[in-house]
């Protein structure tokens, strides 16, 4: 009877056991690798809204660790000793899925870190910022994830709508940005009829346009105006940006591409709304523009060629060609090492500093590799001079040399929008680690 009681009990108890603690194992190990890789890359501090743990409240049971949405592509948090922690930092995009998760609310959700803050600019419920008639909507206004812009592009505008003065010879409203928050508010402003134009330095999408080839997208559903009930919750960037793009056709809305908004001054009761190609004046002005910022630029002779790019895209459609990356971060070294992969593609890596020493150790090896099988040539303490149609000049430890060239990449970071609030009069908080 003993016996049957210990096969029946006892022994699954103990396989169950034995798994639990094997599966445990694995995650501390996992969690402790992308923990010392961020820590030695300086990815410690997260974009946006995201998790801090009470390690007093945290029994470690794991629940975060397996609700984030963004497992198991990255790896945000983990389990250290015992207890969850942000291993991933700067992979946390503000799901929050990882607070809903946790039993014993030991999960807050905040806007910077200790070390360094993060600037929220301080918002009425209807979204207007302490210059009156300039709006925030989005990302930029703290609130991260697609759905949020979604919708707080719609409120922005109706909110506008209802309070700002419109009509005569200024516009309704500037829109700057058409990512998902642009997209919705000029969606809005469409279908209420207003004067509005819509500027975006890049292409329709915002973040999305940017994420990698095939992403998997977690979002929720959302209402806009002229399109209805968005009722996606798991899609592809790819099918996401079809659906905008055919909602763009369907609906008619006119999007300024490849303009970027430079400045913003009061002018009499508006605003003089000026960007790289025109000024525009307008009642209000609805800033939608995340907080990624725009991308830095080289400064040099020749950028302002269609062949010259700040974000990779698509590694395939650079087979065959002679192609220029600049930059020693993560991005550049990802993008050089994943084009060196496309079919007769050659790649030169130029970095300004004397090692990738910001760089994750497993894109540096990656690169290491690439370089001795000769698919990549590195060029450290380099600069980039000119670029020409197919070249580029480089200049090298002390010589000019000219380089065969078709495309150009650069990953050299980018400005951040606080700089250009503050500019506009806007009132920032700086948040270290607060909701
Ligand atoms: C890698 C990654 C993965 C993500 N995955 C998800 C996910 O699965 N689910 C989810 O819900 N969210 C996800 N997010 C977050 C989500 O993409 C963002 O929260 C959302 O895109 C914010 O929308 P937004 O319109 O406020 O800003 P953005 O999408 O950043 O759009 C801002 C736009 O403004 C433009 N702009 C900026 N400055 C200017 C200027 N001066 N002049 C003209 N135009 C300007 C930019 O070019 C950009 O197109 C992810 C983010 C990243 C980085
Ligand atoms: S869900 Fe809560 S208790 Fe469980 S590991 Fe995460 S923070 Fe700790």
């Amino acid at each position: 009877m003993d016996q049957l009681l210990y096969i029946i009990y006892i022994v699954p108890t103990l396989l169950a056991l034995a798994w639990f603690v094997r599966r445990r194992d694995r995650l501390e190990r996992r969690s402790k690798v992308v923990h010392e890789e961020s820590s030695r890359a300086g990815l410690n501090d997260p974009v946006t809204l995201h998790p801090v743990i009470d390690p007093a409240r945290c029994i470690g049971c794991g629940s975060c660790v397996k609700a984030c949405p963004e497992e198991p592509l990255h790896h945000v948090l983990g389990i250290i000793n015992g207890r969850a922690q942000l291993v991933g930092p700067s992979d946390c995009i503000g799901h929050g899925a990882c607070k809903t998760a946790c039993p014993v609310e030991a999960i807050t959700l905040v806007f910077g870190s200790e070390r360094r803050g993060a600037d929220i600019p301080v918002l009425t419920p209807q979204f207007e910022t302490s210059v009156p008639g300039i709006f925030i909507a989005g990302e930029l206004g703290g609130m991260g994830l697609i759905r949020n812009a979604l919708e707080q592009g719609r409120q922005a505008v109706e909110s506008v709508h209802a309070r700002r003065p419109r009509g005569g010879e200024l516009l309704d409203l500037v829109i700057v940005g058409a990512g998902p928050a642009g997209f919705a508010a000029s969606l809005t402003a469409l279908s209420k009829r207003m004067r509005f134009v819509t500027i975006e330095q890049e292409s329709l999408g915002g973040c999305v346009f940017q994420y990698p080839r095939g992403k998997l997208v977690m979002t929720a559903p959302a209402t806009v105006p002229l399109v209805g009930k968005i009722n996606l919750r798991q899609t592809s960037k790819e099918d996401l940006l079809r659906f905008w793009t055919e909602a763009e056709r369907k609906t008619g809305v006119k999007i300024n591409y490849r303009e970027r908004v430079d400045d913003i001054v009061r002018e009499g009761r508006g605003f003089l709304v000026k960007t790289s190609l025109a000024e525009y004046r307008a009642h209000s002005v609805l800033l939608a523009i995340g907080r990624r910022g725009s991308p830095r630029k080289l400064g040099v002779p020749g950028e302002e060629l269609p062949k010259v790019v700040y974000r990779l895209i698509d590694p395939e459609q650079y087979a065959g060609q002679h192609v220029l990356v600049v930059g020693g971060g993560d991005s550049a070294l990802e993008a050089a090492t994943s084009i060196a992969e496309a079919d007769g593609a050659s790649v030169v890596l130029s970095y300004r500093g004397e090692a990738f020493d910001r760089a994750k150790a497993r894109n540096r090896e990656r690169v290491q590799s690439a370089a001795q099988s000769g698919r990549i040539k590195v060029m450290l303490q380099s600069s980039v001079r000119q670029i020409s149609t197919d070249s580029v000049a480089i200049e090298h430890v002390g010589r000019v040399l000219d380089v065969p060239n078709d495309s150009v990449i650069v990953n050299a970071g980018g400005v951040l929008p606080s700089d250009f609030l503050r500019r506009v009069g806007i009132h920032v908080e700086t948040k270290y680690g607060t909701a």
